[in-house]
């Protein structure tokens, strides 16, 4: 039995599931992937409802009740009436004006950053981000910068293991042992690095123009917890690497204007 969704939009259950399904797009977007119509099914299926239109990114879906497994209900296929988004810009265009991904994206992402501490700030929340969503991160930016001594490089380089365990007791945090050790690490090796270039923003720009591969290898040599995801996006979202923007997209100018690294290469 195949269930259109034109027979079913009167459905109530349907229209109040219906921003639920909206809100865990958004969420699959905060890892910054791109959005693919596998994960319109994942969460059209998780939410048990026989059918439902998503309208924002203009995918139908059909179910049907499976024969062969206990008549659990399967998406049957989708038929996309128009692309999805496929970039994080075009993802959040759809978002409201005051959700954090819009915030993250129009203030701050690729933007250059020039105080040391917030450039470690940055790193923090990239490496903690490793496996979890990005949404998670924005939501809890503010309890990092609290947690981590205001992302201070020499106060988080000065950590005791009294500190150690107050941060693996913070619920508000991560509270995973390898990140946080990593960050104190990563704080000290930055110290060191500070007394050899003057600053961590000087040690990124003299080593700057290089590719991915060659950053990753430099970070892994210098840094822990930091795989090619973690420094692709760390230097992109710091304007080193080029690609945080589209062209097309409204804030592409806006951080052309603040010069970012990745221009001079
Ligand atoms: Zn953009």
């Amino acid at each position: 039995m195949v269930l259109d969704t034109e027979r079913n939009e009167s459905n109530t259950e349907v229209r109040k599931v219906f921003p639920l399904i909206i809100k865990s797009l958004c969420g699959s977007v905060s890892s910054r992937r791109t959005l693919c119509p596998k994960d319109v099914q994942q969460y059209g299926s998780v939410a048990l409802y026989r059918s439902l239109r998503l309208e924002k990114w203009g995918l139908t879906q059909f179910f049907q009740y499976s024969p062969t497994n206990n008549q659990q209900l399967i998406t049957t296929h989708h038929k996309p009436l128009m692309q999805p988004p496929t970039t994080y810009c075009d993802a959040v265009a759809g978002m409201e004006a005051d959700s954090l991904h819009r915030i993250y994206h129009d203030t701050a992402y690729g933007f250059p950053l020039h105080d040391d501490n917030e450039l470690f700030g940055r790193l923090i929340l990239e490496i903690n981000q490793a496996g979890l969503s990005w949404t998670l991160m924005l939501k809890k930016q503010e309890n990092f910068r609290k947690a981590f001594s205001q992302f201070d490089i020499e106060k988080v380089a000065a950590f005791t293991e009294e500190d150690k365990a107050r941060l693996l007791n913070d619920a508000g945090i991560i509270r995973n042992r390898l990140k946080i050790e990593a960050v104190i690490h990563n704080a000290r090796k930055i110290m060191e690095l500070k007394q050899e270039h003057g600053s961590f923003k000087a040690w990124l720009d003299n080593h700057h123009p290089k590719s991915l591969g060659e950053w990753t290898k430099l970070f892994r040599k210098t840094f822990r917890f930091v795989g090619g995801e973690i420094v692709n996006e760390f230097l992109m979202s710091t304007g080193y690497l080029p690609g945080a923007h589209v062209e097309g997209c409204p804030v592409y100018e806006k951080v052309l204007r603040q010069k970012p690294a990745w221009l001079d290469t």
